[in-house]
């Protein structure tokens, strides 16, 4: 059992740098928490906290509900994988592994068997006798995980393991790592800017802002229903659409949005038009994913929105149209010939509404 809180943490740090900012957080037994942000969000600094390796300067970490200030990081039982694997390049990869267990008084015949049942689990047994100079990026990557499995901590922190590494073996051990986490059971805190390592590894996300939690959630909650315009703008590549929208309703006949010069209804039978209905006479944005506009042919008549092509990027996998509407630019997925306009409510309009006038996160689309 293993279980996180963090309570109204904060971290300020002698130069006055506010690194993490009342931050609540609670990560459940054998839970896979993934900690999201652009770098100096503070990231690093909750893992660190929830470590021992840096005290919170308010607020309170517990470890199974007990408060973790009185523990050492010695005491925490949890085991931390970094960036730079941070092997000892002199000592094999059998010594590597088995670092832990030595420093632990664990007898050296006992080592052996745990060491070669964490190498085979990781696909490393043929490479015991080699020093890290001698492995590949995947391979020195593997031998962290097994010296930070194999005292079978309570706790995994893994900060950034994967970000020195090419992207192709990045995918390989995305699954690998999350894998075998899941698979030992352990509680884990992981700490990434990338947000397919984020959305693919993680139960849930935590997505963190200039030391503010901005959004816990599971990966398809933060992206398909954003806290923040902050969220919706980070999340997702493309980004998410947001448009701004004068919103005005006719009673019981539909909604009506105008964006710029050009207006939309949305019929009042229709669940969406409630949705925004109470904002009327307000200005507001409305958040739509690239994959959730439908593009419709030029001369498509009715309520669509109609916007000049800039240009058109062909992915392979997928064809982005990049138009203006009004002053506003949007993305458009796959696109359905060559003059289209992208459809607007009429499709999959999901995303989110948020009044523009609003204060805090909520007000300001970005920065
Ligand atoms: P990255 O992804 O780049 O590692 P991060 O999200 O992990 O970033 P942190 O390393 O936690 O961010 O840093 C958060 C903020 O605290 C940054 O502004 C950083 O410059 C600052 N910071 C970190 N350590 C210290 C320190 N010892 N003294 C002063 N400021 C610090």
């Amino acid at each position: 059992m293993s279980t996180v809180e963090l309570r109204e943490v904060s971290k300020v740090f002698p130069d006055g740098t506010v690194a993490v900012d009342r931050v609540d957080l609670e990560v459940g037994d054998g839970e896979f928490m993934v900690l999201l942000g652009p770098s100096g969000c503070g990231k690093s600094t909750i893992l660190r906290m929830i470590a021992g390796l840096e005290d919170a300067s308010s607020g309170s970490v517990l470890l199974d509900g007990a408060a973790a200030e009185e523990l050492t990081p010695k005491e925490r039982g949890v085991a931390m994988v970094f960036q730079d694997f941070a092997l000892y390049p002199h000592m094999s990869v059998n010594d590597n592994i088995g670092f832990p267990l030595k420093v632990s008084g664990v007898a050296e015949e006992r080592r052996g068997d745990q060491i070669r049942e964490v190498a085979a689990a990781l696909g490393i047994g043929d490479v015991l006798g080699r020093r890290p100079g001698q492995l590949s990026g995947g391979q020195r990557q593997r031998v962290a995980m097994g010296r930070a499995i194999v005292r079978r901590p309570k706790l995994f922190l893994m900060d950034e393991p994967l970000s020195n590494l090419d992207s192709q073996l990045r995918a390989e051990l995305r699954a690998e790592i999350s894998g075998l986490v899941r698979e030992l059971g352990v509680t884990c805190v992981y700490v990434t800017h990338d947000q397919a390592e984020a959305l693919t590894m993680a139960d849930r996300v935590a997505i963190l802002r200039k030391g503010v939690l901005q959004d816990v959630g599971t990966p398809t909650e933060v992206y398909g229903k954003p806290a923040t315009l902050y969220v919706a703008a980070f999340l997702g590549s493309p980004r998410m659409n947001l448009l701004e929208a004068q919103v005005s309703v006719a009673l019981d006949r539909h909604v009506a949005l105008r964006f710029g010069e050009q207006e939309v209804h949305i019929p009042w039978d229709d669940l969406r038009a409630r949705h925004v209905a109470h904002y009327h006479g307000e200005r507001i944005v409305v958040g739509v994913r690239p994959e959730a506009l439908t593009p419709v042919a030029a001369n498509t008549p009715g309520d669509v929105l109609r916007g000049r092509i800039r240009h058109l990027e062909h992915h392979g996998h997928e064809s982005l149209a990049f138009l203006d509407i009004g002053a506003t630019a949007v993305v458009v997925d796959e696109m359905a010939g060559p003059a289209a306009t992208s459809g607007p409510p009429q499709g999959g309009w999901r995303g989110l509404v948020r009044k523009l006038s609003g204060n805090g996160t909520r007000g300001a689309v970005t920065e």
